[in-house]
């Protein structure tokens, strides 16, 4: 059989450097509860992203919902429709309700033009995301925010080490939650991260990610158990090592995404942002069907059948599920919707070859020559 290409791969370091970094934990006997190989990504982190505060979690579904338990957010949020799964259900699941906000045509994050006429006096805060690593427009949103006293919670799951102006993408807000989710460009295998710019709401993520505990008889907050054990940490140190290489890597297979397809009828790409340093986390593509001669989900059966895996990232959009159904007001999102509908996520990972690259234009674009 042919070679297949997967839509994503995760990065893996040499196997000697993995081992090397967890054998201290195997002379400690300390697995998890903060050890030292969490102190020492912590700090990496801090050091990386040039921020006060690393809070490293489980996961970044669970950074989410404890950086809403954290900043005491109550009745309604305003968010995205146009994202994973995660973003709302953690809204949801934190007993909020999710406001959908339409997004921009030409970056897919949060249309800061629709925002201020969904806040209502329940409203707490407003939880965009660097979609694709695509960054919000965050000048226009803190203006917002701060008019209206919201909070702002960042979803940056795919925007780590990014830069805007020379300022870390984590920067923004009143928190940013990363992932370190195996596919995400820079993982430690399951995990996450909030960014905090202050030592209370530090201490409380802290304290909520083990139980509610500030101390063994101390338990303030009703907490549960998100914390990221050593064997993770680990894998994050090998892979920040990795890092630079990891998104050059990427970089290289975007440029040719980018030359193969500018300006093709019926496929369109987002625009570099300017300012920004990008992480090539993922690499969409628009299909306008009338103009290409077949629909999305064609396109995705035709690469299928030569072994090369897409993703419709993100389809439905998240006011489409079913399970939020009757359960609150689903405002209709337009751009979302359509965008969901056309949006096709190509393979794109450390590792994927030039020659695969152009091979998958080749057959993307095969009808047009
Ligand atoms: C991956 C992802 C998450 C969830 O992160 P996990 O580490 O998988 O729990 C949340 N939001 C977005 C946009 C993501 O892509």
């Amino acid at each position: 059989m042919k070679k297949q290409i997967p839509v994503t791969r995760s990065f893996m370091p040499p196997m000697e450097e993995y081992i090397q970094e967890i054998a201290p934990i195997w002379d400690s006997h300390w697995l998890t509860n903060m050890g030292i190989k969490h102190r020492e990504l912590s700090d990496a982190l801090c050091k990386l992203m040039r921020v006060e505060y690393v809070a490293l979690l489980a996961n970044g579904h669970m950074a989410l919902e404890t950086a809403f338990q954290a900043l005491q957010l109550t009745g309604e949020v305003i968010t995205t429709p146009f994202t994973f799964a995660s973003t709302t259900q953690a809204i949801v699941r934190s007993g909020l309700t999710p406001v959908f906000c339409d997004i921009s045509p030409d970056d897919f994050t949060m249309d800061p033009a629709k925002i201020e006429e969904l806040i209502t006096p329940r409203t707490s805060a407003i939880v965009p995301v660097h979609v694709y690593g695509n960054i919000c427009n965050v000048d226009a949103i803190e203006k917002i925010a701060k008019k209206h006293g919201l909070k702002v919670i960042y979803d940056a799951a795919h925007a780590f080490g990014e830069e805007k102006d020379g300022i870390n993408v984590g920067s923004f807000g009143d928190l940013s939650m990363f992932s370190f989710h195996a596919t995400k460009v820079f993982h430690t295998i399951e995990g996450g991260a909030v960014i905090c710019h202050d030592s209370q709401i530090f201490d409380r993520i802290s304290a909520l990610k083990n139980f509610g505990q500030c101390s063994p008889e101390n338990v303030q907050e009703i907490g549960g158990n998100a914390k990221m054990n050593e064997f993770q940490a680990a894998m994050g140190l090998c892979n920040l090592r990795y890092l630079d290489e990891a998104i050059f890597s990427r970089k290289e297979v975007v440029e040719v995404y980018r030359r193969r397809f500018n300006g093709k009828d019926g496929i369109s790409i987002c625009r570099e942002q300017s300012g920004v340093k990008s992480n090539y986390a993922y690499f969409p593509i628009v299909i306008d069907p009338g103009q290409f001669g077949m629909d999305r989900d064609q396109l995705q059966e035709k690469l299928q059948s030569r072994g090369i895996f897409t993703r419709k990232y993100f389809y439905p959009a998240t006011n489409q599920f079913k399970c939020y159904q009757g359960m609150f007001e689903l405002q209709p999102t337009p751009v979302a919707k359509e965008l969901s509908e056309q949006v096709l996520v190509l393979p794109l990972y450390a590792g994927l070859t030039i020659g695969e690259a152009e091979k998958i234009c080749d057959i993307i674009l095969e009808k047009n020559k």
